[in-house]
C-alpha cells in the first residue's frame, strides 16, 4: 500500500513537470508569436510548426502521466478491497463458528446427526402428508364451514325468539296491569255515583262529578294504551312465528348437511388420523427453524405447496424453468435449494419413488 501511495506521489511530481513544460511551451510561443509580427510570414509557420510539435509531445507526455496516475490509483483500490474482503470473510467466518456452536448446544442430538438429505427427505415426507390431509379436507369442501354456519344462524335465531319471547311477556303484564287499573278505576267510579245520591249540596256534587270524569279519562288513557300494547304483541308474534318458521328449516338443513359431513369423515377418519400420526412424527425429525419456514411457505403457497420436486426441467410449484447447473445441484443433495422464483424448497424428484406416503 505504501509502495502504491510512493507510486502516485512521483506520478504527480512527472505530471507537475509536465505542466511546466507545457507552460514553457506556451511562453515559447508567445514569443514566436512575436517575432512573426516582425519576421516574415513564412519564418512565422515554421515557428508556428516547431510549436505545435512541442505542444503535442507535452500532450502526449501529460497524458502518458495521467493513465500511470491511474493506473496507480486502481492498484490502490484493488489492494484496499482486497484487505476489506479478507477482513469480512475472518468476520463472517468467526461468526459462522459461533453459530454452529450455539446450534450445536441446542440441538438434540437426533436433530445434529440428521444430514441435508435427511432433512430434504423429511420435508418432502411432510409435504406429501399435508398434501394427503389436504385432499382430504377438499373431498369435505365447504361442508365443515356450511354447519359452522347453519348452526351459528340457529344460535342467532334462537337468541332472536328468546329475546322477542320476554318482550311479548312484559307486555302481557304491562295489558293485565292496564285492565287492573281500569278495573279500580271502575270500582271508583261506581262509589262516586252511589255517594252523589246522598249528596247535601251542589258543590260535593260537582265534586264527585269531576272525579268521574277524571276515572273516566284514567279508563280511556288505558285502553289506549291496551290497543298500543295489542298491537306491539301482534307484531312481535310475527316476528316470532316467521324465526321459528325460519329456525325450523335451518335446523332440517343443518341436520341434511351434518350427516353428508359425518358420512365423509366417517370415509375418511381412519386414513386422517394416521396421516396426521405421522405428520407429528417427521415434525419432531426436523428442525423447528426449518419447520417455521416450511409452515410459512406452504401458508403463502396458493396450492399449499412448500416443498416440490423438478418436473420436466421446472419448479414443481411454479413452473419456472431451473438452469441445468441448478438442476445438478438439486439431485446432488447437499444444499437446501429454494426456487428463485417462488421460494418453494425444490428436491429431488427421485424422493417419489424412494419416500412412500
Ligand atoms: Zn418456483
Amino acid at each position: 500500500m505504501a509502495k502504491a501511495t510512493k507510486k502516485t506521489t512521483t506520478t504527480t511530481a512527472k505530471k507537475g513537470a509536465a505542466t511546466k513544460k507545457t507552460t514553457t511551451t506556451t511562453a515559447k510561443k508567445g514569443a514566436a508569436t512575436k517575432k512573426t509580427t516582425t519576421t516574415t510570414a513564412k519564418k512565422g509557420a515554421a515557428t508556428k510548426k516547431a510549436t505545435a510539435v512541442k505542444k503535442a509531445v507535452a500532450t502526449k507526455k501529460a497524458a502518458a502521466a495521467t493513465t500511470k496516475k491511474g493506473t496507480a490509483t486502481k492498484k490502490t483500490i484493488a489492494v484496499k478491497k482486497a484487505t476489506e474482503t479478507k477482513k469480512i470473510k475472518a468476520a463472517e467466518k468467526k461468526a459462522e463458528a459461533t453459530k454452529k456452536g450455539k446450534q450445536e448446544k441446542k440441538k438434540t442430538p437426533e436433530q445434529a446427526d440428521i444430514s441435508i438429505e435427511e432433512k430434504l427427505k423429511a420435508l418432502f415426507e411432510l409435504q406429501s402428508c399435508d398434501s394427503e390431509i389436504d385432499k382430504i379436507k377438499t373431498l369435505r369442501g365447504e361442508l365443515p364451514l356450511e354447519v359452522q354456519d347453519l348452526e351459528d344462524e340457529i344460535a342467532g335465531l334462537e337468541t332472536r325468539i328468546n329475546n322477542f319471547n320476554d318482550e311479548v311477556k312484559s307486555l302481557e303484564t304491562e295489558v293485565s296491569n292496564k285492565k287492573n287499573e281500569i278495573k279500580s278505576a271502575e270500582i271508583l267510579i261506581k262509589k262516586y255515583v252511589e255517594q252523589q245520591m246522598n249528596v247535601r249540596n251542589n258543590r260535593e256534587f260537582d265534586s264527585l262529578s269531576k272525579e268521574i270524569e277524571f276515572q273516566t279519562l284514567e279508563i280511556e288513557l288505558c285502553e289506549k294504551r291496551i290497543r298500543e300494547f295489542t298491537a306491539q304483541l301482534k307484531d312481535k308474534n310475527e316476528v316470532i312465528d316467521e324465526s321459528k318458521s325460519g329456525l325450523e328449516e335451518r335446523i332440517g338443513d343443518l341436520e341434511n348437511k351434518k350427516s353428508e359431513l359425518d358420512e365423509i369423515i366417517a370415509d375418511t377418519r381412519k386414513e386422517e388420523d394416521i396421516l396426521v400420526k405421522k405428520l407429528d412424527d417427521i415434525k419432531i425429525k426436523i428442525n423447528p427453524r426449518l419447520l417455521t419456514a416450511y409452515q410459512r411457505i406452504r401458508l403463502n403457497a396458493r396450492n399449499g405447496l412448500a416443498v416440490v420436486t423438478v418436473q420436466r426441467d421446472a419448479c414443481g410449484g411454479c413452473f419456472n424453468k431451473i438452469p441445468p447447473q441448478r438442476q445438478l445441484d438439486i439431485k446432488s443433495r447437499k444444499k437446501i435449494i429454494v426456487c428463485e422464483y417462488c421460494g418453494r424448497i425444490l428436491v429431488d424428484d427421485d424422493f417419489t419413488s424412494e419416500v412412500a406416503v
